[in-house]
C-alpha cells in the first residue's frame, strides 16, 4: 500500500490526496494511452532535498507525449515546478514522484478528439524497489517467456502506460516462480531489459548494455554510462544474448526505482561469484554518492527543493 501524502497536483492545482479521483469513462483507463515518469528525490548530505535529474525526466515525459501525439497543456517548467512544490506541500524529504499524463473522459472509442489531456504529479515515500537485501546482495533474475515489444508494435522509446502490460505479464510470471525480477529478450532473441530496469553485464573489465533499439532509454542507464567513463571503465552499447549473461563476471540493473541493483543469478545460473562484483559495487557506490549530493562532479544532476 502506498502511504497517503497530503496533496496531489492535478491539472494545475493541489488537491487533498483523497479527492484526486477520476471518472470511470477516463479514456486511458479503457485503452491504455497515457505517458508517465518515475523520478526520485533524496535527502542530500547537506540536509537538503534534491530531485535527481528532474529536467531529464520531464524532457522524456514530453518526448513520450510527442511520440504518442498527446499535447500536454503545461510547459516543462510548469511540470518541474509542480514536482518541486509537491514535495514542499507534502513535507517529503525523500520521495518517489510520478508525473502522469492521461486522456480524460468525454468521447469513447479509439479516436478521442477533444477529450481533455489531464496531468497529475503524485509523490509518495518508496523504499528500495527490489528490496534492501537485493541492493546489498543482488537479485535472482529469470528470463520471461514474454518477449519485449517489437519497435513497430509499441513505441518503446516512450514511457507509455500501455507498454507496461508486457512488463506486468513478465514480472508476474517470474515472481510466481520465485524469482525477483524478469529479463525480457527482444524479438530477435537478444537481451533487451528487465520489466522496469535496464541491464548491464561486465566481462573482462568491460561493461556492456543493450543499444537503445527496443528498450526504454533509462536516465539511470545514462548515469551509469557517464559514471563508468568517469571511472575509466570501458563501456559499450552492444547486443548480447542470455548465455553471454550466464558467463558474465558481473551483472546489474539500473532504474530510478531499482537504483543500481546487482544481479546474482540468471535462470538458476550463478553470475560470476554469485555476489555483487567490484565494478558493480563501484558504480552503485558512485551512483548513491551522486544522488545524495556527495560528488560535486554530479551536482548538475540535482534540483534542490
Ligand atoms: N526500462 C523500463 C521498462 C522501465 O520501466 C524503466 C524505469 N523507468 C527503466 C528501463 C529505467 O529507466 P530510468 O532509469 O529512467 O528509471
Amino acid at each position: 500500500m502506498v502511504d497517503k501524502a497530503k496533496f496531489i497536483w492535478l491539472d494545475g492545482k493541489f488537491i487533498p490526496w483523497d479527492q484526486a479521483q477520476v471518472h470511470i469513462l477516463t479514456h486511458t483507463l479503457h485503452y491504455g494511452l497515457g505517458v508517465f515518469e518515475g523520478v526520485r528525490a533524496y535527502q542530500c548530505a547537506n540536509g537538503r532535498t534534491a530531485i535527481f535529474r528532474l529536467p531529464e525526466h520531464t524532457r522524456r515525459l514530453f518526448d513520450s507525449a510527442h511520440i504518442l501525439q498527446m499535447e500536454i497543456p503545461f510547459s516543462e517548467d510548469d511540470i518541474n515546478q509542480a514536482c518541486i512544490e509537491a514535495l514542499r506541500q507534502n513535507d517529503q524529504k525523500e520521495a518517489y514522484l510520478r508525473p502522469l499524463i492521461f486522456i480524460g473522459d468525454g468521447a469513447m472509442g479509439l479516436h478521442p478528439q477533444n477529450n481533455p489531456i489531464r496531468v497529475a504529479v503524485i509523490t509518495w515515500v518508496w523504499g528500495a524497489y527490489l528490496g534492501d537485501e537485493g541492493l546489498l546482495s543482488g537479485i535472482r533474475l529469470k528470463t520471461s517467456s514474454f518477449t519485449r515489444h517489437h519497435v513497430n508494435v509499441m513505441m518503446t522509446s516512450a514511457k507509455g502506460v500501455g507498454n507496461y502490460v508486457n512488463s506486468i505479464l513478465a514480472k508476474r510470471e517470474v515472481t510466481k516462480a520465485g524469482y525477483d525480477e524478469a529479463l525480457l529478450l527482444d524479438t530477435a532473441g537478444y537481451v533487451a531489459e528487465a520489466s522496469g530496469e535496464n541491464i548491464f553485464m561486465v566481462k573482462n573489465g568491460i561493461i556492456k548494455t543493450p543499444p537503445s533499439t527496443s528498450i526504454l532509454p533509462g536516465i539511470t542507464r545514462d548515469c551509469v554510462i557517464v559514471i563508468a567513463k568517469d571511472l575509466g571503465i570501458p563501456i559499450q552499447e552492444a547486443r548480447f544474448s542470455r548465455d553471454d549473461l550466464y558467463i558474465a563476471d558481473e551483472a546489474f540493473l539500473s532504474g530510478t526505482a531499482a537504483e543500481i541493483t546487482p544481479v546474482r543469478e540468471l535462470d538458476d545460473r550463478r553470475i560470476g561469484t554469485g555476489k555483487p562484483g567490484p565494478i558493480t559495487k563501484k558504480i552503485q557506490e558512485t551512483y548513491f554518492d551522486a544522488v545524495h549530493g556527495k560528488k560535486p562532479r554530479y551536482d548538475s544532476w540535482l534540483t534542490y527543493v
